[in-house]
């Protein structure tokens, strides 16, 4: 038998230790919440990708009576940012929620199971790192990668 661990690295740190292109994406993700269509969940999330272009793309999530029609935002987010611009690719995310009262959640919110699935595809694409930021209203969660968020992912197993 082996056993072993798998150490995710986490930097936790506030607003103001980002550097002004992370704030921009953490402001972005934050203002995506507004857009955010959860009349189930109420909770409201804000997904905001950079792109290697330049870009930022962002998303929310969009709920359904019928719910596992509706998307969360990082997918909305991410499948918009393919599908406009396919050859950019994915730099850092920022993800951010609230409430439907505008009060944003106090731990740094982390993408679904199905988003970080999802999202490996795009980094895998990419060929390097997408940086994920986790955003909670005292605390910011940083991970160097979205494979950081997803240890033993399914892969295109050869
Ligand atoms: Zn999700």
């Amino acid at each position: 038998m082996k056993e072993f661990e798998i150490v995710i690295p986490v930097k936790a740190v506030n607003y103001d230790e980002l550097d002004e292109t992370d704030r921009t994406l953490v402001d972005s993700a934050r203002q995506a919440t507004e857009r955010s269509y959860a009349p189930y969940s109420n909770f409201c999330v804000g997904a905001a990708i950079l792109l290697s272009n330049g870009e930022i793309v962002t998303g929310a999530n969009q709920e359904n009576v019928a719910y596992p029609s509706g998307t969360c935002a990082e997918r909305t987010a991410c499948y918009y940012a393919h599908a406009t611009y396919p050859d950019a690719k994915f730099k850092t995310i920022a993800i951010a929620a609230r409430d439907t009262s505008g009060n944003e959640i106090v731990n740094p919110v982390a993408p679904c199971g199905a988003c970080r699935q999802a999202l490996l595809e795009y980094e895998t694409l990419a060929g390097e790192n997408v940086k994920v930021i986790l955003v909670g209203s005292k605390e910011i969660f940083i991970l160097p990668s979205v494979a950081a968020t997803l240890p033993l992912a399914f892969t295109d197993f050869d």
